[in-house]
């Protein structure tokens, strides 16, 4: 990493503007672009507590973002999106696929046990994205499979890849999410190739650490391991065997 940590920015400083928000379940990162403030992810606290402290740990609010960028449905990654919002006007972006679902409009492809028992939030969102689309230094890039709108920010000059649950990283191995967390496992797998012809330098998943180890051949590695398995038909916590249940937003 050539890029200085900068202390200036909130969270664990990674690289220069960079810094990352481990929250009590998942992760979020902030980069500063500029003059401008990106959030990836908002964390699962309704409250969105662990961003707004690091923010306000250097003199930040959450009025100092342009976006927050969602990677996906799931309350562990939009959950403090409301709140960021509605208290302070942060504008909300993420994939067309999961809009609805994001605005409490569509069907939640979460696990049954998740759409019953996690609260989330809806949140009006203000720049929906489709595959290939920019937004400020990043890239939005589709990875439907572990929810139909999963998509991954690319910040092409320097090499950044934030997954969100596309890929995930415990203990700093890359993997992808358990099948039964998954929408459609096997396209997960299909989307990974995507990733997979990238040059990374730093890979910033969902779950687990940053990657800066050679990300971008682990990626390959990844899918090549992946693609190589015989798909296994299972049965799913979306519904009957393997089969999607599309159930109302709760
Ligand atoms: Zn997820
Ligand atoms: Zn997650």
């Amino acid at each position: 990493m050539d890029q200085e940590p900068d202390r200036t920015i909130p969270g664990l400083p990674l690289a220069r503007g960079l810094g990352w928000i481990d929250g009590p379940i998942a992760n979020s990162f902030v980069l500063r672009e500029g003059s401008s403030l990106y959030l990836i992810d908002a964390g699962y606290r309704e409250r969105a507590t662990p961003i707004v402290s690091a923010l306000g740990s250097v003199g930040l609010t959450p009025r100092d973002l342009s976006f927050a960028l969602l990677t996906h449905q799931h309350p562990d990654h939009m959950g403090g999106a409301s709140f960021l919002r509605w208290a302070w006007g942060t504008k909300v972006a993420c994939h067309t696929s999961d809009q609805a679902a994001i605005q409490g409009q569509g069907p939640r492809t979460a696990p049954a046990w998740v759409r019953l028992f996690v609260r989330r939030p809806p949140v009006q969102v203000d720049r929906a994205l489709r595959d290939g689309e920019t937004i400020g230094p990043f890239t939005a890039l589709h990875v439907p499979g572990h929810t139909p709108g999963s998509v991954a920010f690319y910040h092409a000059e320097r090499k950044f890849l934030f997954t969100g649950d596309a890929v995930l990283a415990p203990g700093g191995r890359l993997t992808l999410p358990s099948r039964s967390s998954t929408f459609d496992p096997d396209q997960a797998i299909a989307a990974l190739e995507k990733l997979a012809h990238l040059e990374v330098r730093l890979l910033l998943p969902g779950h687990g650490r940053p990657v800066s180890d050679v990300p971008g051949e682990r990626l390959r590695t990844l899918f090549r391991e992946r693609s190589a398995r015989p798909v296994q038909r299972q049965k799913t916590l979306f519904g009957p065997e393997g089969r999607p249940e599309m159930a109302p937003h709760l």
